[in-house]
């Protein structure tokens, strides 16, 4: 059977009175019409994305409320709006991809978990350092579970269009750096939080240094086999401790700035 075309946006979405009136069933009193906006439909497509991550394993309420809130479809380009919220990595331009909504999310609840934050299921991070603006688009998510948001890019184009797709959303708690952050960022430091989209042979000294004592790093890094893992360092009184969890493909970490 051949089903009907879908509706562009808006769609006006008034009662049908015509089927109050033609059938059996007592006319009910019609209401004002409603017009579903573009964003209306985005809501509900991000809470059926949010239910799946759910499903995949996220527990972290903090994680699932910032993943709901933040548009993912505004730091897409227009031809890919329609994948936004799909568990996709996309391409953002100069070579480089965001993450899928999964990895953002696994990589925030394991943020979330640092030592410092155990036993505060409703806690908010200090300050984070994030690696790897590209478009923009974690470092949103992120401001919604961390009081306080540096986030360096080493291209200047990525940085550049990030800067426009965030001024949508007017975050006063996020702050973007033109720079390489394989030096880290010492003028926010210390980071309750230290998170890299970009994985290189090691994790850099001067994000263990620039990492508050109770704070945790969390990245990929190049793993024995030759492909990358996700890695999670904390610092405790004690000193660091390292965990290797799963695999993952980020795009490389680089020096310098382009
Ligand atoms: N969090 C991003 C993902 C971007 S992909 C988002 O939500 O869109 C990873 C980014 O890391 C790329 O833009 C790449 O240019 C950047 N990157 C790689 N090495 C870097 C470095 N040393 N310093 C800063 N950014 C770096």
């Amino acid at each position: 059977m051949a089903t009907p075309p879908r509706p562009g946006f808006p769609v006006r979405l008034t009662p049908t009175a015509s089927a109050a009136t033609r059938g059996r069933l007592p006319a009910a009193p019609l209401r004002p019409s409603v017009i579903a906006t573009p964003s209306m439909a985005s809501d509900a497509i991000r809470a059926r994305m949010v239910q799946k991550l759910a499903v995949q394993g996220i527990g972290d309420g903090r994680v699932l409320r910032a993943m709901g809130t933040v548009e993912r479809h505004r730091f897409v380009d227009s031809a890919l709006v329609n994948q936004a919220y799909e568990d996709t990595s996309l391409p953002i331009g100069l070579g480089q991809t965001i993450s899928k909504p999964n990895v953002v999310a696994r990589m925030l609840e394991l943020l979330l978990a640092a030592p410092a934050l155990v036993g505060k299921p409703d806690g908010k991070l200090g300050r984070v350092l994030e690696i790897g603006t590209g478009c923009g688009y974690q470092a949103a998510v992120l401001s919604h579970v961390a009081s306080e948001v540096y986030s360096i890019e080493r291209l200047r184009g990525l940085h550049e269009k990030a800067r426009v797709n965030l001024r949508h959303f007017r975050l006063a708690t996020v702050h973007l750096i033109l720079g390489d952050g394989m030096l880290g960022y010492p003028k926010g430091a210390p980071y309750a939080g230290i998170i890299a989209a970009a994985g290189g042979e090691a994790i850099p000294e001067a994000w263990i240094d620039q990492l508050a004592v109770g704070g945790r790093i969390v990245a990929p890094t190049h793993s024995v086999g030759g492909g990358q893992a996700l890695v999670v360092i904390d610092k405790t009184a004690r000193g660091l401790e390292r965990r290797i969890l799963e695999a993952v493909h980020f795009v490389p970490l680089k020096s310098g700035i382009a």
